[in-house]
C-alpha cells in the first residue's frame, strides 16, 4: 500500500478526492491518498500544488515523485529542497480549456467585437472584418498548449506561425524557433498569443525591443506568465497606440493589486488568471498513470528537465 500525499489548497481536496481514488483504482495502484501527515518519511508519491503551501520536501526523504496539478512550474523547478523526479501536468481538459479561451480572445479582436459590443451610439459604421485567412497570428510557444491553441486557429484558417526554443514542425502552421526565428514571427504578427513557459531565459521577453518589432496596432493576448512581458515598456507601447490592445491572464503578482495601472487602461483587458485550469477527472487520470509507471518502473510522463526550467 503507498502513501500519496495531496498537497494542494483545502478546496481542492473535494473535487480531487473521489476522482483521484477511482484513477488509481483503474490503474491497479493500490493507495491511500492523505491531506497531511505526521510521517513524511512514509510518503511515496506528493501530488503538487504551489499554492498549497509546502515548500521544504526535504522531510520526505522517501518520495519517489513529486506530480505537479500545474502545467507552469516556475515556482518549484528552481527548490533546491525537491531532489526527486518532478512531472508537470499535461492534461487534455486543461488543454480544451485554454484552446477555448485563446480562440475566443483572439476572434474578438479579429472580429472587432468591442464596435458593437461597447455600444455605437446609433451610429450605422459598417466595418468588415478580414477572413481569418488574411489575419496574421503568432504563437509564442509550441508545447502542449501553444501546440494546442496553433493548430485550433490554423483551422479556423488563420495565418498562423508559431515559435519555440527548438525547431518544430506543425500542419498548417509556419514553425520558427531561435532569435531569428522570433524576429519574424513578431515583424509580421497582428495578434500574438504568449504560451511559453516562465525561465530564465523567457523572463522579460516581451521588452520594449520585441514590442517594438509588432506591427503598428498589435494586439498581445497572454495566458503564459505574467513575468514574460516588461509591463512598463507595455505600458508605454499602449501608451503611445504603437500597440492595439493586451489581453492579460496572468500577472507578476497576483491577483493585480488595485492600484495597477492595468486596471483601468483602455486599451488593456484583464482576467484573472482563468484562461485554463486543470480538471480533476481527467487530470487525476495523468497523476496516476505516473504512478503505475513509477511503481512499475517505466519512464514518467511530462518529468521536467530542471536545468531547462520547464
Ligand atoms: P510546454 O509543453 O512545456 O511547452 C513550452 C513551449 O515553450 C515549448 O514549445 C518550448 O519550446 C517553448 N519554449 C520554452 N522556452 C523557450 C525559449 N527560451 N524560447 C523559445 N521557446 C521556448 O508548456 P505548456 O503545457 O504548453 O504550457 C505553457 C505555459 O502556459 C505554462 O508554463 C504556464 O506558464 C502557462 N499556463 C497558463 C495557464 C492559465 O490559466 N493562464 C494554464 C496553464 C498553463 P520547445 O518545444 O522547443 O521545448
Amino acid at each position: 500500500m503507498r502513501t500519496v500525499l495531496f498537497s494542494a489548497p483545502p478546496a481542492r481536496w473535494p473535487q480531487y478526492r473521489a476522482p483521484l481514488a477511482r484513477a488509481l483504482d483503474e490503474a491497479g495502484v493500490a493507495a491511500r491518498i492523505v491531506t497531511r501527515t505526521d510521517a513524511p518519511g512514509e510518503v511515496d508519491y506528493i501530488v503538487y500544488a504551489p499554492n498549497g503551501g509546502l515548500r521544504d520536501f526535504t522531510p520526505f526523504s522517501h518520495a519517489r515523485a513529486v506530480l505537479s496539478l500545474w502545467a507552469g512550474v516556475e515556482t518549484i523547478v528552481t527548490n533546491t529542497t525537491l531532489t526527486q523526479p518532478l512531472c508537470r501536468m499535461v492534461d487534455a481538459g486543461l488543454e480544451e480549456g485554454m484552446v477555448e479561451w485563446v480562440t475566443g480572445h483572439v476572434l474578438r479582436h479579429h472580429l472587432g467585437m468591442d464596435r458593437q459590443i461597447l455600444g455605437q451610439n446609433g451610429v450605422w459604421d459598417p466595418v468588415v472584418p478580414p477572413l481569418a485567412r488574411d489575419r496574421r497570428v503568432a504563437v509564442l510557444g509550441l508545447g502542449a498548449l501553444g501546440r494546442a491553441c496553433a493548430q485550433a486557429l490554423a483551422a479556423l484558417r488563420f495565418d498562423v506561425a508559431g515559435w519555440s526554443r527548438t525547431a518544430r514542425a506543425l500542419d498548417g502552421v509556419d514553425c520558427q524557433h531561435g532569435a531569428e526565428g522570433l524576429r519574424r514571427v513578431l515583424g509580421r504578427a497582428e495578434i500574438v498569443v504568449l504560451l511559453l513557459p516562465l525561465t530564465a531565459e523567457t523572463e522579460n521577453l516581451m521588452d520594449a525591443e520585441r514590442l517594438g518589432w509588432l506591427p503598428e496596432g498589435a494586439v498581445l493576448i497572454n495566458p503564459g506568465r505574467g513575468a514574460l512581458i516588461d509591463d512598463a515598456a507595455l505600458l508605454a507601447a499602449l501608451d503611445s497606440g504603437r500597440l492595439g490592445h493586451a489581453t492579460l491572464d496572468v500577472f507578476r503578482t497576483e491577483p493585480l493589486p488595485p492600484a495597477h495601472p492595468f486596471w483601468p487602461h483602455p486599451r488593456v483587458t484583464v482576467t484573472p488568471h482563468i484562461a485554463s485550469e486543470t480538471r480533476p477527472d481527467t487530470a487525476a487520470r495523468v497523476i496516476a498513470e505516473n504512478i503505475r509507471r513509477a511503481e512499475a518502473g517505466e519512464p514518467l510522463l511530462f518529468l521536467v528537465d530542471r536545468a531547462r526550467g520547464y
